[in-house]
C-alpha cells in the first residue's frame, strides 16, 4: 500500500476516514443522551426502522437516498454525510502530512475527538468527560512514542487544563457566574497532552482570538445576543487542528514579525 501512487494512498485513507465518520456521528449522537455507542443497531430517528447495511455506506447512501429515509421519507440531517466527509478530507490530509507513523495514529485519535468535541459542545453546550478525560491518558501514553515528547505533554496538561481552570475561577470571582464550562480546561488538557504545551498555548491563543473575532462580527451585524454565540470548546477544537497542523509556522511567523 505504502508503494502505491500518493493518489491511491490518500484515496484508500479517505475511505476510511469516511467509515470512521460514520462512527463519529454515532459519538455526536448517542454520547450526550447517554445510550451507548455499540448497541442497538442505527435506527431512523423519524419511524425506528433499523438502518440496513446498504443504507449505511458513508456519503454514498445519503447520496443514492437522496437525504430522506427509505421508508418513511423524512429527510436525514445533512451533517451525517457533511462529518463523514470532513473526517475523510482530515485522515486523507493526515496521511498526506505523516505517513505511515505513530504520529499518524496520534493525530487521527485527536482529530477524532476534535470533531466529536466540536459538534457535541455546538449541539449541546457541552464537553463530555466519557470523551475529555480517557484521551487525556491516550494523548500523553502515545507521547511517550512519538511527538511531543512526554515530558512536553506532561506540562500541556498542566499548563492546560492549568490556564483555563484559573480563568474560570476568576471569571466566577469577578462577575460572580460561570464564564467557561468545566469541560473548557479538561477539553484544553486534552490538547495539551497530545499537542505538548507550546502548541496548547497556540490553540488557546487562536481560540480566544477567533472567538472575540467571531463575538464582535455578531455584534455589529446585530445577529442575536449572548446567548447566540458559539461555546468556547467548538473554538478550541479549531485552534487545536490549526495548531497541530501549522502551529510551528505559525510562531515563526509571528516572532519574525519582530
Ligand atoms: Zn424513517
Amino acid at each position: 500500500m505504502i508503494d502505491a501512487p500518493p493518489a491511491v494512498t490518500a484515496a484508500i485513507a479517505a475511505a476510511f476516514g469516511a467509515a470512521a465518520g460514520s462512527f463519529l456521528n454515532v459519538c455526536i449522537y448517542r454520547l450526550p443522551i447517554g445510550t451507548s455507542i455499540v448497541w442497538p443497531a442505527s435506527a431512523c430517528p423519524h419511524c425506528r426502522r433499523e438502518i440496513e447495511w446498504f443504507e449505511n455506506i458513508p456519503i454514498v447512501s445519503y447520496l443514492v437516498l437522496r437525504g430522506r429515509c427509505g421508508t418513511c421519507r423524512q429527510p436525514i440531517g445533512l451533517r451525517y454525510p457533511i462529518i463523514e466527509a470532513i473526517t475523510a478530507a482530515m485522515f486523507a490530509a493526515a496521511w498526506w502530512l505523516y505517513g505511515p507513523s505513530i504520529l499518524l495514529v496520534s493525530r487521527l485519535i485527536f482529530g477524532c475527538a476534535l470533531i466529536v468535541l466540536f459538534m457535541i459542545d455546538l449541539e449541546h453546550h457541552l464537553l463530555p468527560n466519557v470523551i475529555t478525560l480517557p484521551l487525556i491518558v491516550v494523548g500523553f501514553v502515545l507521547s511517550f512514542f512519538t511527538e511531543p515528547g512526554w515530558v512536553d505533554s506532561l506540562i500541556g496538561v498542566v499548563v492546560g487544563g492549568g490556564s483555563l481552570l484559573l480563568m474560570f475561577y476568576a471569571y466566577l470571582v469577578v462577575r460572580k457566574k460561570e464564564g467557561l464550562g468545566m469541560g473548557d480546561p479538561k477539553m484544553l488538557a486534552m490538547i495539551g497532552a497530545f499537542l505538548g504545551w507550546k502548541m496548547t498555548i497556540v490553540a488557546l491563543m487562536f481560540a480566544s482570538f477567533a472567538g472575540s473575532l467571531f463575538g464582535m462580527t455578531m455584534m455589529a451585524t446585530r445577529r442575536g445576543g449572548l446567548e447566540s454565540m458559539l461555546p468556547f470548546g467548538c473554538f478550541l477544537a479549531v485552534g487545536a487542528a490549526v495548531a497541530a497542523t501549522i502551529g510551528p509556522d505559525l510562531v515563526q511567523w509571528y516572532v519574525s514579525l519582530w
